[in-house]
């Protein structure tokens, strides 16, 4: 961390603004004295350091970080990438996986059927959402306990592991059977059930933020390493912007950013990006090419009466097709 001291600043007050940031933090720091303004280096662990609280000190002009605040996430500390077992698959090892399954599990017949295509189609996990975040109250809601027990089945048929969303901490001990446990959008800033899961020995699949930036996705992944869990994935699901034709913007850089920042595995999501089922299979093209250790894709076997997210959901016929490009797309770029 870089500060810049005011030109007006004294010899003394430099020497104790010096000795607090030594005492309060545990870094060194030193001193270059220019001939118009005194810069001080911190040196050692700056992620303690508040820098709002530096930058409103009498005799600052500016701060500036040069290290990230993210530990654990940052590749820098960890420089080969993480590979995690979840369910017996292995996700960020250079292979492609695919998540695929409907955005609701809705009943037995559907999450099997779906379940028992997308396994032939070449998908490597079930999806599918028991506990919805829907943003109208009065919208389908999920089949919550019901329908975690339908995944449990539809995995025992497949062999396919599941993957689904937590909305509460609370729940934690009921998502035990779970192979992936979810973080949706809403909740990526759920500080006190990140901690939560930090204290788990399970993949979590921690999706961006609808507003958030990169170093906040990051913290939040910090927030369950921190804990203790080592096994995040992050997943890029579109983010807000101006743009309305589709449902979010897919932010594609992000996924190159992130694998250079972090060693986490990065798994896209195309389906909440655009909200529109004919987009789905270009933008996984485009994740793929972009560095994309996975994708995760919203199937329903029929989509205009799908409980929910029907106009982003592929056909189970339409994903075949998909997956059979992604896949050849991915085998071009290894070989
Ligand atoms: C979902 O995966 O069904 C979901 C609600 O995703 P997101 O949190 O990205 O909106
Ligand atoms: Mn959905």
């Amino acid at each position: 961390m870089i500060i810049v001291l005011k030109p007006e600043c004294t010899k003394e007050q430099q020497i104790l603004f010096s000795e607090m940031l030594k005492e309060n933090y545990d870094v060194k720091v030193n001193v270059w004295e220019g001939v118009h303004s005194t810069v001080l280096g911190l040196l050692g662990d700056t992620t303690q350091v508040d820098i709002e609280f530096i930058d409103a000190q009498d005799v600052v002009e500016s701060v500036k970080r040069v290290q990230e605040p993210y530990k654990k996430a940052n590749r820098k500390f960890h420089p080969e990438n993480t590979v995690i077992d979840a369910g017996g698959v292995k996700i960020g090892d250079g292979s492609l996986n695919i998540m695929a399954g409907p955005c609701s599990v809705e009943s037995e017949e559907q999450i099997i059927e779906i379940a028992k295509s997308v396994k032939k189609s070449g998908a490597t996990f079930l999806r599918g959402g028991a506990f919805k975040p829907r943003t109208s109250p009065y919208a389908f809601q999920g089949l919550k306990a019901e329908g975690l027990d339908l995944l449990k089945i539809a995995r025992k048929e497949t062999g396919l592991p599941i993957v689904t969303e937590i909305m509460r901490a609370s729940h934690i001990d009921m998502f035990e059977p779970v192979d992936i446990i979810q973080v949706g959008a809403r909740n990526m800033q759920n500080f006190e059930l990140l901690k939560e899961l930090g204290k788990i020995d399970k993949p979590i699949l921690l999706k961006r933020g609808l507003s958030a930036t990169i170093e906040e996705w990051l913290m939040s992944a910090e927030y369950i390493m921190s804990g203790g869990n080592s096994k995040v994935i992050l997943c890029e699901r579109g983010i807000r912007t101006y743009e309305n034709f589709t449902r979010n913007t897919l932010d594609i850089s992000a996924i190159p950013i992130v694998k250079k920042l972090s060693h986490l595995p990065v798994v896209v999501d195309p389906s909440h990006a655009s909200g529109k089922s004919w987009l789905v299979e270009k933008l996984s093209l485009a994740a793929v090419a972009a560095g994309a250790d996975g994708l995760i894709i919203e199937v329903h076997n029929d989509p205009p009466h799908a409980l929910s997210d029907g106009a982003q959901s592929l056909t189970p016929k339409q994903f075949d097709k998909a997956a059979k490009k992604i896949f050849k797309m991915k085998e071009a770029l290894d070989s």
